[in-house]
């Protein structure tokens, strides 16, 4: 199909037409699916128009300019950056009719189930296990750092299937159903107060063989999916210019620098725009990697994102913080706890500073980063690997 940016901002009108700019999140979302507007490289029929992810801009300038706030990651996040497209790229037409379109109006929220206890950069080792049991697995074991897994309908959870063969190739991925009996779900505080993420334990859990992802032992190609569809999630926003974590430090600057003495006040002139500079950098390279992007499955280059935005968002929190002076080091009186109802811990400024710190660690460190670019994007030579031929069970753990 041929269709240009007017024909996609038509489309897009049509749908606010249809349902108004303020309708609730999940009809207009479902409007927009029917529509193929949800992510237009998306095959038809399946939430797009089988057309260029470049035009997806327009879907999102059309909806800002109606005066609605709309951010595809808004909702749901680990279910539509990363669960979405690793269901549409392994899951059979049965896997797609009844989960896709689920997953992005945020009816169903999904979690990621890789990371264990001692399993987490190198999460290829895991030791969760899953044995056949006719048309049936059944799963024990421990996950850990599992994000809103206790909001989550359906989670995606990576299980060790055959012990014997070499860790990457003993894996199996399966669409666990969070309800499912054996499924216990314990939160996990983080040093902001909330606990966003779980630990999830599995006792003689059963799930059908059809809730396979790929094939038994093929789970390390569809967890490498997920991956990196999670860092390109994780890498950077398309939303407008100035907008975002940027736009808090140069409100917060604009309200406190006028107070500064000079020299002070000179040096964080430079630092603010140094850094809005850095995020208006991302920001188009964001849109430009977009722009190339593949249904599915990214290339290792989403690692880029990933690692420059972590790191700088940390700087601009670290930034607004310093901005507010002694009183940036106080946080809410009482240190309160809370169960979070998504993701992020926002709120306050010293909630968002401290939140800031976990960039570096979720969706794989910068370290394991700066690894794969450098073995993947720049060829150099890699890592020694010395336990990647070497049966499972033998590895000392
Ligand atoms: C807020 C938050 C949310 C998360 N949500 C999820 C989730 O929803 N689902 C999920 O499965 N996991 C989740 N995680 C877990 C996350 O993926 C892991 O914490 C991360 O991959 C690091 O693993 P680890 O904590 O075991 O650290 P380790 O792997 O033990 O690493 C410890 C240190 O060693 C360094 N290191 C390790 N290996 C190497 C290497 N080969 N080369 C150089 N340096 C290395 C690391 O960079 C790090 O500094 C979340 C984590 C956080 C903080």
């Amino acid at each position: 199909m041929t269709l240009t940016e007017q024909d996609i901002r038509d489309r897009t009108q049509a749908v606010l037409d249809e349902v108004g700019t303020e309708a609730e999140e999940v009809p207009f979302r479902s409007a927009l699916w029917d529509a193929g507007l949800a992510f237009v490289q998306y095959p038809e029929g399946k939430g797009g128009l089988g057309v260029s992810p470049s035009l997806q801009g327009e879907v999102e300038a059309t909806i800002r300019d109606s005066g609605r706030f709309f951010h595809p990651l808004a909702t749901n996040t680990i279910g539509i950056g990363m669960g979405l497209p690793t269901v549409l790229t392994y899951g059979s037409e049965e896997h797609h009719e009844k989960h896709l379109k689920r997953i992005f109006t945020g009816e169903d929220w999904w979690c990621q189930m890789f990371s264990e206890p001692s399993h987490g950069s190198d999460v290829a080792g895991l030791s969760s296990r899953a044995e056949r049991d006719g048309d049936e697995w059944v799963v024990n074991g421990q996950k850990v750092w599992t994000s809103v897994a206790h909001m989550s309908r359906y989670g995606m959870l990576l299980v060790r299937t055959d012990p014997d063969a070499p860790k990457h190739k003993g894996l199996s991925y399966f669409i666990l159903d969070m309800q499912s009996p054996g499924v216990e779900i314990r939160p996990l505080y983080q040093i902001t107060g909330d606990a966003e993420f779980n630990e999830v334990f599995f006792t003689d859990v059963r799930i059908p063989h059809t809730n396979l992802l790929g094939d038994v032992g093929d789970g390390w190609r569809v967890a490498t999916t997920t991956l990196m569809n999670e860092r390109v999630a994780l890498g950077g926003s398309t939303q407008p210019r100035g907008s975002g974590t940027i736009a808090t430090l140069v409100d917060l600057w604009e309200k406190e620098g006028a107070t500064m003495p000079p020299a002070e006040q000179a040096i964080m002139r430079d630092r603010v725009a140094q850094l809005w500079i850095e995020a208006e950098v991302g920001r188009l390279t964001t849109l430009r990697a977009r722009a190339n992007s593949t249904i599915g499955n990214p290339g290792p280059e989403g690692s880029v994102g990933k690692l420059a935005s972590a790191e700088l968002n940390q700087r601009i929190w670290n930034a607004v913080t310093d901005l507010q002076g002694p009183s940036g080091m106080m946080h809410e009186i009482g240190y309160p706890r809370s169960r979070n109802e998504g993701l992020g811990g926002f709120g306050s400024l010293s909630k968002s500073f401290l939140r800031s710190q976990a960039n570096t660690i979720e969706g794989g460190t910068s370290d394991i980063m700066r690894n794969i670019l450098g073995e993947r994007v720049l060829c150099l030579p890699g890592e020694p690997r010395v336990d990647k031929t070497v049966p499972w069970k033998d590895i000392p753990t």
